[in-house]
């Protein structure tokens, strides 16, 4: 399962711009954790995305969930 283009391209954008238009929260209401306090599904390729704030002196940034859990 790949992700589809959409999510590609928003894959290590700023975390300033916003979803892209197939991006539905998800978790919205949960605590944040790891880092990963906003949550979002892609209705297209299904892959979970999130905004990561790594540290206060990194901005935020959108990173597909597969990728950064290779920590
Ligand atoms: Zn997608």
């Amino acid at each position: 399962m790949l992700p589809c283009e959409r999510c590609k391209r928003q894959a290590g954008r700023p975390g300033h711009l916003p979803p892209h238009e197939d991006l539905e929260a998800a978790r919205a209401n949960a605590a944040a954790q790891d880092g990963a306090p906003f949550v979002y599904r892609c209705r297209q390729c299904g892959f979970t995305m999130v905004l990561r704030s790594p540290s206060l002196e990194v901005p935020d940034y959108w990173a597909l969930e597969d990728q950064a859990s290779s920590t």
